[in-house]
C-alpha cells in the first residue's frame, strides 16, 4: 500500500502524462484497485489537446470517433457540436472526463519527470519531478505523447537575432491576439495548414515561409444536424466496434478496388466524390493508393489540378504543388481553405527550396535573392521531436546503469510489439514508438494499450512475477518487422523529411517508428503474446 508525504511517494503505477493515454491509464488501473498516481507538466488535464490552443485547431478524426469508447453513457449524454471537434471542444470533453471520474485527485499538475532510475535490488523504479519530489514505484507507464516535445528552432539562420514576438503553436497564450498585425509562418504542415487559413482572416499581413509543401485535403467541417447525435448514439456500439475492426482504428468505407483497374474517368470521378466529402475518407478513395506508386501519382496528379483550380496565381500554385514524396509519406493534411487563402491579398508565399532563407534580422527575414520581410510577430509551427522527444528528455537509467536517451539518440528507438524496451523493465510505453499510435485513430491506439497493460499487470500479480520486459532478440524482430511492414507501403519514399522517421530532425536517427500494419493486426500480435505466457517478454 502507499506511503506519502509531501514530497515522497511510493506507488504501484506511475503514470507519466495526463493526455488521452494517461487519463484512461489512471481511471483503469486506479479501478482495477491499483495504488496509481499521474504527473503532468502542464497545469491541465488535456495533453495535446491543452498545449495546443493555436487559432484553427482541429481534430481530423470526427468528435464522435475522437473520445473514449469505455463510458456508455458519456456517448449517450456527451453533446458534441460539430463533425471535427475543434481543440477547444476536445479540452472540455477531456475535462468532463477527469471530473465525471475524479481523476484530478490522483494528478500532479506542473510537475514534471526529470529522473527515473530502476533499482535492481528493490525491483522499483524511482522518479524525481522538477518541483523536487522522489515517487518510487513498481511500474512506470509512458504515457507522455508521441508529438509533446517542439522541435527546436535552432536550425533558422540567426534566429535569435529577431526582436519581435515569437508564438509557438504547440504553446499559444490564450490572450494573444493578432488582429492587425504583420504576421510570418514558418511551417506548412497540419498545424500550419490549420493556423495559417485562420490567422489571414485576422491579420494585416501573412508571410508564410514554406520549405515542403503538402497534399492539403478539404475538411468540410460542419454542425453536427439536428437528430444526427441521436441516430448516432442510436448505433453506438456497433460503431465502436466497427471503429475497432478497421485497420486504422476508425471505421472509412474504403473503396476496394485498385486505382489502376478502374479507367481513367472512374479514377477521377471516385477521387471528386471524395475531394468533396472531405476529410481522410479521401485516403480510401482506392485500395493501393499507398502500395503502388502508378495510384500514388494519379492522386498527387488529382490534387495537382484541384491547386491549379484553386489558386489564382499560377506561380504561387506551383510553389504550392508537393512533387518529392508520395502522397502520404508526410502525413496527408487536413484542414479548411487552405489552398483559397493564397488568394487573398494579405497573404505572401516565400518557397525557401527556390529562394533560401539566407538570415533573420532584427525585425524579420531576408532570402538570398536579397529580398526581406519585416513582421511584428512569428509564429513557430515547426513541428515536434517525435516519438522519442519526451524519453530522450528525461534522465532514464535502466538496469546495469544503461541510460535510454543514450541508446535511443545514437542507435533510434527500439521497442517490443511498442510496449516495453529491453534494460528497462516494467516500464511500459503508451501508444507511441513500434505501436499503431499516430497511424490510426489514436483514441483506439491508446484503448488497446491500456486494455493490453490491465490485463498484464492481473496476469503478473496472479503468476507471482514482479518483473517484465522485452527480451532482446524479439525486440530486434519487432524494429524489423515494423521497417519491413513500412517498406511494403510508399510511407517512406521520397524526400519527405517526414517526422514519421526522424527525418525533420536534424542528426536524429532515421527509421520508420509507428507500426504500420493497422490496429487489427497489431491486437492479435499483443493478444497473441498474451495468450502465449508473454512470449517475448522477459518475466520473473
Ligand atoms: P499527449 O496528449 O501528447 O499527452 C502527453 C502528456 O504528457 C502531455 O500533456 C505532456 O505535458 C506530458 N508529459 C510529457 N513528458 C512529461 C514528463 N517528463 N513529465 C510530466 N509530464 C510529461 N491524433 C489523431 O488521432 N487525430 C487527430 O486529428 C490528431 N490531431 C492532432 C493535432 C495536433 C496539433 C497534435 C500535436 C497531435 C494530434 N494528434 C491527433 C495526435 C495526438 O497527440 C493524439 O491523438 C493524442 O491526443 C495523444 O494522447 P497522449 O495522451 O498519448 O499524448
Ligand atoms: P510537421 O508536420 O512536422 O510540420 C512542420 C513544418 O515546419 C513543416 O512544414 C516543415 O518543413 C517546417 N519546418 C520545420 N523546420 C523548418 C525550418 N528550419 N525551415 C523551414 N521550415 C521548417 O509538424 P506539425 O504541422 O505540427 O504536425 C505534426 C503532426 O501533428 C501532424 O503530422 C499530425 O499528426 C498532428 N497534427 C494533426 C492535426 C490535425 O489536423 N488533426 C493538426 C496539427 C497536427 P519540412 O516539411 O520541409 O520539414
Amino acid at each position: 500500500m502507499s506511503k506519502e508525504n509531501s514530497n515522497s511517494a511510493e506507488l504501484d503505477v506511475l503514470i507519466v502524462g495526463a493526455g488521452f493515454s494517461g487519463l484512461y491509464l489512471l481511471h483503469k488501473l486506479r479501478g482495477d484497485g491499483y495504488n496509481v498516481r499521474a504527473v503532468e507538466a502542464g497545469p491541465e488535464v488535456g495533453g495535446t489537446w491543452f498545449w495546443n490552443r493555436y487559432p484553427g485547431a482541429r481534430c481530423d478524426v470526427e468528435s464522435v470517433d475522437y473520445s473514449y469508447s469505455w463510458d456508455p453513457e458519456m456517448d449517450q449524454t456527451y453533446e458534441w457540436t460539430e463533425k471535427y471537434p475543434a481543440q477547444a471542444d476536445i479540452l472540455k470533453y477531456l475535462k468532463a472526463v477527469a471530473d465525471k471520474n475524479d481523476l484530478r485527485k490522483d494528478i500532479d499538475f506542473n510537475t514534471r519527470v526529470t529522473q527515473m532510475t530502476w533499482d535492481e535490488q528493490t525491483k522499483r523504479w524511482t522518479s524525481t519531478t522538477d518541483t523536487g519530489r522522489s515517487i518510487t514505484s513498481q511500474y512506470v507507464m509512458m504515457a507522455v505523447g508521441c508529438l509533446s516535445v517542439p522541435k527546436e528552432p535552432s536550425d533558422l539562420p540567426n534566429f535569435d537575432r529577431f526582436t519581435g514576438e515569437v508564438l509557438r503553436t504547440w504553446n499559444w497564450p490564450e490572450d494573444a491576439d493578432l488582429t492587425g498585425k504583420k504576421v510570418a509562418v514558418i511551417g506548412t504542415g497540419s498545424t500550419g495548414a490549420q493556423v495559417i487559413p485562420a490567422l489571414a482572416e485576422i491579420v494585416d499581413s501573412l508571410l508564410v515561409i514554406q520549405r515542403t509543401p503538402n497534399f492539403v485535403i478539404p475538411t468540410r467541417n460542419r454542425p453536427l444536424n439536428d437528430g444526427e447525435l441521436d441516430e448516432i448514439r442510436a448505433d453506438y456500439p456497433d460503431r465502436r466496434r466497427r471503429n475497432r475492426a478497421h485497420p486504422a482504428g476508425v471505421f472509412r468505407s474504403d473503396n476496394p478496388k485498385n486505382a489502376m483497374e478502374v479507367d481513367a474517368q472512374e479514377r477521377h470521378d471516385t477521387f471528386q466524390e471524395r475531394w468533396e466529402g472531405g476529410g481522410i475518407n479521401f485516403l480510401g478513395a482506392f485500395a493501393d493508393l499507398m502500395f503502388n506508386k502508378e495510384a500514388n501519382d494519379a492522386v498527387c496528379e488529382f490534387v495537382h489540378e484541384k491547386i491549379d483550380e484553386t489558386v489564382t496565381d499560377p506561380a504561387v500554385a506551383d510553389l504550392l504543388k508537393p512533387r518529392s514524396y508520395p502522397m502520404g509519406a508526410k502525413r496527408p493534411v487536413i484542414a479548411t481553405d487552405y489552398y483559397e487563402t493564397f488568394n487573398k491579398p494579405n497573404v505572401t508565399l516565400a518557397d525557401v527550396r527556390t529562394n533560401a532563407l539566407a538570415t533573420f534580422t532584427e525585425t524579420g527575414v531576408e532570402f538570398v535573392d536579397g529580398s526581406t520581410y519585416d513582421f511584428d510577430v512569428l509564429v513557430l509551427a515547426t513541428g515536434f521531436d517525435s516519438f522519442t522527444g519526451a524519453f530522450t528528455q528525461i534522465d532514464i537509467t535502466g538496469r546495469d546503469g544503461r541510460k535510454l536517451a543514450e541508446e535511443w539518440t545514437h542507435q533510434g528507438p527500439a521497442t517490443y510489439l511498442g510496449l516495453s524496451t529491453a534494460g528497462f523493465p516494467n516500464m511500459v510505453l503508451v501508444a507511441n514508438v513500434g505501436s499503431p499510435s499516430v497511424l490510426a485513430n489514436m483514441i483506439t491506439a491508446i484503448e488497446q494499450h491500456v486494455e493490453w497493460v490491465s490485463h498484464m499487470l492481473a496476469d503478473q500479480k496472479a503468476n507471482g512475477r514482479t518483473t517484465i520486459e522485452a527480451e532482446p532478440i524479439a525486440q530486434k524482430q519487432w524494429v524489423e518487422t515494423v521497417e519491413a511492414i513500412a517498406n511494403m507501403t510508399l510511407w517512406p519514399q521520397g524526400d519527405s523529411g517526414s517526422w514519421y522517421r526522424g527525418a525533420n530532425i536534424p542528426g536524429k536517427p532515421q527509421l520508420f517508428m509507428p507500426y504500420a500494419g493497422g490496429v487489427v493486426e497489431y491486437e492479435k500480435a499483443i493478444d497473441a503474446t498474451r495468450e502465449n505466457n508473454y512470449s517475448g517478454f522477459v518475466t520473473a
